[in-house]
């Protein structure tokens, strides 16, 4: 499934770094969710990012940018360090 929605993508606009984004269950009204201020709030993104058809994607460019803050890949700012601290 992974390589049909690349394919696709990369055709609409292959000049985009982050071709997967196009298809992120996070565009829209969730956004500020993705940058929680409450446990609630952070609840409710991981709950979409388990929805999410590019969750593995967006996780891989997180830990590679090492982007500090929000939800993303399902994961929370601690989940990540722990991550990073693993490898
Ligand atoms: S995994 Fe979560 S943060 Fe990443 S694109 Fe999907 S919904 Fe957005």
């Amino acid at each position: 499934m992974t390589d049909n929605i690349t394919l696709d993508i990369l055709t609409r606009d292959p000049s985009d770094e982050r071709p997967w984004a196009a298809f992120a269950a996070c565009v829209g009204e969730f956004g500020p969710k993705f940058f929680p201020q409450t446990r609630a709030d952070e609840r409710i993104a991981i709950a979409i990012c388990r929805t999410c058809p590019v969750q593995q994607e967006c996780l891989d460019h997180a830990i590679e940018s090492n982007e500090r803050h929000g939800v993303w890949g399902g994961t929370t700012e601690r989940e990540r360090r722990a991550l990073l601290m693993g490898s």
